[in-house]
């Protein structure tokens, strides 16, 4: 049987986008962050499709995101995988048997690894966002000599933003060149890809790029969706005019409105930010807002019906979202596909694209083409 509601993902899309950021890339291998279960769109076939692209090197937050991936056999296709969250004494018999490189990122991490016969490894450097890795004047004191590092990397704070911060933490990282006996350095992420090439190093790490998500918008040009929602109607009405559509009554008919009811709410992670929620204000007066007075895409969530735009109207329920298809033939049983225009289903819902995408909930049938 199947769910009333699937997500669509293009792999030649997934496929292509990697490509794109490995051109941009330039002299530097092209990784990809696949935690969260890559970004909410199934790891395993993130993965798989990846590695027939070419990626090699894999990035997973922790031991249990590593163990779900683990029969994928990374090492005969001469691939890896890295754990950013570094180990634990709890996961230290997962990195013995799974053969995946975790990212040390405290001085504690260091010394368990080292403790434990210290096979290679990967290091996390803090060059000023403040939040993993051990410190440049910890390795200026020694705390790697003698650990098997492969790569070093650091993670930028601003990288999606013109900052003076990108430049600071890029000086101080390649600073490190040399000082350790890592055998690459790695820094990028999607958007720090587009810094240029004295950020790409040895490796870049993207992610949301991947998956469709333009952190900046010159990225447009070169990265294609991958993921659409996509929703069955569960019941079509006619609304009258005066009537209101959903919890709290938010939305009142200015016309006669056709009203699709769809399988699709804030428990499959289309949020309640996607509401039309109908408020305006008039000399400080709440006013319920009456119909929609624009068709701008970005004011509420929109799905789609042959190329017709269909407004969410009225709150998002958990599992239900009503839309107006007064300009639409859709019926019970139809299915419409959402917005997948990352950027503007970010705008509409006051989400991040990030959060759009690690969001997308377990209750979806994931079907992949290609
Ligand atoms: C998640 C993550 C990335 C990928 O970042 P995007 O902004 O999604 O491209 C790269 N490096 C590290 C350390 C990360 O945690």
């Amino acid at each position: 049987m199947n769910a009333p509601h699937r997500l669509a993902l293009d792999g030649a899309a997934l496929a292509a986008n990697w490509q794109a950021l490995a051109r941009l890339s330039g002299t530097a291998a092209c990784g990809a962050a696949v935690k969260a279960d890559g970004y909410g769109l199934g790891a395993r076939a993130v993965v798989t499709r990846l590695l027939a692209a070419g990626c090699r090197d894999f990035f997973v937050s922790s031991w249990n995101e590593a163990r779900a991936l683990a029969d994928l056999d990374f090492a005969s296709a001469g691939a890896t995988l890295s754990v950013l969250h570094g180990v634990r004494d709890e996961d230290m018999a997962a990195a013995r048997e799974l053969g995946a490189r975790p990212v040390l990122n405290t001085p504690a991490q260091v010394q368990r690894w080292r403790a434990a016969g210290g096979w290679p490894c990967d290091v996390m450097v803090d060059t000023g966002m403040n939040r993993l890795g051990v410190s440049a004047a910890d390795i200026a004191a020694g705390l790697l000599d003698g650990v098997v590092v492969d790569t070093l990397m650091s993670h930028l704070a601003c990288a999606d933003e013109a900052s003076a911060m990108n430049e600071r933490q890029r000086d101080r990282f390649a600073a490190l060149a040399g000082r350790t006996r890592a055998k690459r350095m790695s820094l990028a992420n999607s958007a720090g890809i587009t810094l240029g090439r004295e950020y790409h190093f040895d490796l870049t790490r993207p992610g949301l790029a991947l998956y469709g998500g333009l952190p900046v918008v010159t990225l447009g040009d070169a990265i294609r969706p991958v993921v659409r929602i996509e929703a069955e109607v569960l019941q079509r009405r006619t609304v009258a005019v005066g009537e209101s559509v959903g919890y709290n009554a938010t939305w009142v008919a200015r016309a006669e409105t056709a009203v699709a009811i769809v399988n699709l709410g804030y428990a499959d992670g289309y949020w309640r930010g996607f509401s039309d929620t109908g408020t305006a204000f008039a000399a400080n007066v709440a006013l319920p807002v009456i119909g929609r007075a624009s068709m701008d895409l970005s004011d509420t969530g929109t799905a789609f019906a042959a190329n017709v735009a269909l407004p969410v109207i009225g709150r998002v329920s958990m599992d239900l979202v009503a839309l107006d298809v007064s300009h639409a033939d859709v019926a019970e049983g139809d299915w419409v596909a959402f917005d997948a225009d990352l950027p503007r289903a970010a705008a509409a819902s006051g989400m991040s694209q990030y959060e759009l995408v690690t969001g997308l909930g377990q209750r979806f049938d994931r079907r992949w083409r290609d």
